[in-house]
């Protein structure tokens, strides 16, 4: 008999489910997680949160997630210095599903949305699964936005829904509140949305305002923030976003009732209670950050601005091999962007030191270079 064909979507036959390699080895610097586990005191809290919420698992949550989304509130008001209320936070199952549900509300069938690779590599599966037309307007040869063609493709493409990534994912470098301030009012010119996608907010270096202190200038921009790097808490599945409040009630329609468990929204607002213990790390994973910089800079790579827990190096002629012995030393990072460049997490001192020293090792074969003169591709 022949093997059985579920009657599978067109657009879906012969895909692959998105997903980095989890594979077993020591050092995994490939997602962009914070290498440092709760400590045993919060991961006890963690515990009695969810013992708590265990008592009452036969009702359903909160399908409001009212507390969870003030603490969030405050947390934002707090980092970002400007003023958040609770109507403003939407909080879901990772900034993914909040990145759906913003989809899934403002695109769909005949709308456009726009994004500038390379960026993240699941803009186009968000657009693949509403149905939204994607268009992309290249980064310049410094990963920054073209200001030029993006609001010329702004005015021309009219999408709903425009989606940046600052700071950038895979290259790390962030844009600046100006050119920020220019694509909303362009968005918002053609009545469309701007999505600044926030996740390595935290790691931004000094100077570099997040977006969430401009979202009173511009109604038409969502800003959405992650629990999974910064508060080392990927585990758990928490993303939130920050906009006016007739923006998080449209989100609030197309969610799926109860979407976020009691035992998640439960287990986050006590990691938020930890708040300072959980970022206790963040300057020693910047000053890691800027020496892992320095590191590659100094055998010769090229790496890109960054303003996130990872750097995005290179150039090299055969990534795939570079990326393969490192494995094979027990080194995991990601093959991920332009052909000529692998992205590294930002992990401790020691997996950082094991990373330069699995990387000399891999390297001395210098065919794996590109020739040239180190400008990006
Ligand atoms: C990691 C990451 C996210 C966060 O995803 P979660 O679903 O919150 O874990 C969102 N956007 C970008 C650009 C990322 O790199």
């Amino acid at each position: 008999m022949a093997e059985f064909q579920p009657p599978v979507r067109e657009d879906l036959r012969g895909l692959a489910p998105y997903g980095a390699p989890q594979l077993d080895v020591d050092v995994r610097l490939n997602v962009n997680e914070n290498p440092f586990a709760p400590s045993p005191e919060l991961a006890r809290a963690l515990g009695a949160s969810v013992t708590e919420a265990a008592q009452t698992l036969n009702r359903y949550p909160d399908r409001e997630c009212v507390e969870l989304r003030q603490a969030l509130a405050d947390y934002l008001s707090q980092e970002s210095s400007a003023e958040c209320a609770v109507e403003s936070i939407w909080v879901a199952n990772g900034s993914n599903e909040v990145m759906s549900h913003i989809m899934a509300a403002f695109g769909g069938p005949g709308r456009v949305a726009l994004t500038f690779p390379p960026t993240y590599s699941m803009y186009p599966e968000y657009a693949r699964e509403s149905f939204t037309t994607l268009v992309s307007v290249p980064r310049t040869t410094d990963f920054q936005i073209d200001m030029a063609a993006s609001t010329a493709a702004i005015e021309d493409q009219r999408p709903s829904v425009v989606l940046l990534a600052s700071p950038n994912n895979p290259t790390g470098t962030a844009v600046s509140a100006d050119d920020i301030a220019a694509l909303a009012q362009a968005t918002a010119d053609v009545g469309g949305m701007l999505v600044v996608d926030e996740a390595y907010a935290e790691f931004r270096r000094p100077g570099q305002p997040s977006s969430v202190a401009s979202l009173a200038d511009h109604p038409n921009m969502i800003v959405t923030r992650t629990m999974s790097k910064a508060f080392a808490m990927a585990g758990a599945r928490v993303g939130y976003a920050a906009a006016a409040p007739s923006v998080i009630d449209t989100l609030r329609v197309v969610r799926l009732p109860y979407h976020l468990s009691a035992v998640t929204q439960s287990v986050a607002c006590t990691a938020l209670a930890f708040v300072e213990e959980l970022q206790s790390n963040l300057q020693l994973l910047r000053d890691e950050r800027d020496r892992m910089r320095r590191d590659l800079e100094s055998r010769g790579f090229v790496v890109a601005d960054s303003d996130a827990n990872f750097c995005f190096f290179g150039r090299f002629r055969d990534r795939r091999r570079v990326w393969e012995g490192l494995v094979d030393r027990g080194v995991l990072i990601r093959e991920t962007g332009p052909d000529q460049w692998l992205r590294v997490s930002v992990g401790t001192p020691q997996e950082n030191a094991r990373f330069i020293e699995a990387l000399d090792e891999v390297v001395v074969d210098s065919d794996l270079m590109s020739d040239g003169d180190g400008g990006s591709t």
